[in-house]
């Protein structure tokens, strides 16, 4: 449920899901970890439903994420916002990075790039041209990346870094089918929310030097990363991925069992009678220094 804070805090986090299903344990554990260490530092969490990719949105997802969340008892700060509702601040950061002439119209296909290399690294086909070559509405937008080397200290994983050209090339900031890139949204999205700790995903870690670079060129500040290990079950299998991912029930259960997943380790369900008295206990003992530096870990669901 929504609290009334109006108070500007020194520390913003938020979760951000993607409603493309129900919430699932997978993202019930990037939610807990980024709520209870805002709160254990007495800090705003914010929810952003991030549904930019209107193809792969889910009827209704967004509202069951939204009850699911609340029946587990988490209490979010502000009105919670939607991607779909920003898309002129996507437009307006897209507009400086091309007239700064940091951005070029790329009209290669997949299978076309796919038949040069297999790496996945853009070989840079498209680099010598400007927007004013780009008269096709189905080109995409690629930003020209740097080679010096990207790094930051990651809260969790510690030290990690990238050479942009050699680890990813020119990558794309807006789509051939008219989408702004997931790494320039979440860029300017946490910029405009004012958020200065993103806790969320492994699977993120290696898209932070992308998202740190665009911060660089857009002038915004940097916030503080935290990436957790990702849930996988014993087929390694990422949750997220399971077409049957598990609507989670929100028992005392679940949460002691996702905070253990994250290293709380001293909780057990007898110590608690509620649900409000595990959140209480949570925050207070919040400690992101024992979530395991792993990339994933195996839980049994
Ligand atoms: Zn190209």
């Amino acid at each position: 449920m929504k609290k009334n804070n109006s108070v500007q805090k020194a520390y913003r986090g938020r979760f951000a899901p993607s409603p493309s299903g129900e919430l699932h344990f997978g993202s019930l554990l990037a939610a807990m970890a980024s709520y209870a260490d805002a709160r254990h530092h007495n800090g705003a969490w914010l929810l952003r439903i991030d549904d930019i990719d209107q193809a792969r949105v889910v009827k209704h997802s967004a509202q069951h994420i939204l009850d699911t969340l609340e029946q587990c008892g988490f209490e979010w700060d502000e009105k919670v916002s939607y991607q779909s509702q920003c898309l002129h601040h996507y437009q307006s950061a897209l507009e400086k990075l091309n007239q700064a002439k940091l951005s070029y119209p790329c009209t290669c296909s997949r299978k076309q790039l796919k038949a040069l290399s297999d790496s996945g690294i853009y070989p840079g086909l498209c680099r010598h041209k400007t927007q004013h070559d780009s008269n096709n509405k189905n080109s995409a937008i690629r930003i020209k990346v740097p080679s010096e080397r990207i790094s930051f200290i990651d809260q969790i994983q510690q030290g990690y870094s990238q050479i942009l050209s050699q680890d990813v090339g020119d990558f794309i900031i807006y789509r051939r089918d008219n989408v702004f890139s997931y790494q320039l949204s979440v860029v300017v999205d946490d910029f405009q929310s004012g958020i200065t700790h993103v806790v969320r995903g492994y699977d993120l870690l290696d898209s932070t030097p992308k998202q740190i670079y665009l911060q660089q060129l857009l002038g915004y500040p940097q916030p503080q990363y935290a990436h957790i290990p990702l849930a996988v079950t014993e087929e390694n299998l990422k949750l997220s991925k399971l077409s049957q991912a598990k609507k989670i029930n929100c028992t005392l259960n679940t949460l002691v069992l996702a905070a253990h997943f994250l290293g709380q380790n001293e909780l057990d369900n007898n110590d608690f009678d509620n649900i409000d008295d595990f959140w209480q206990y949570l925050i207070s003992n919040w400690d992101i220094n024992r979530v395991p530096r792993m990339e994933k870990q195996v839980i049994m669901v």
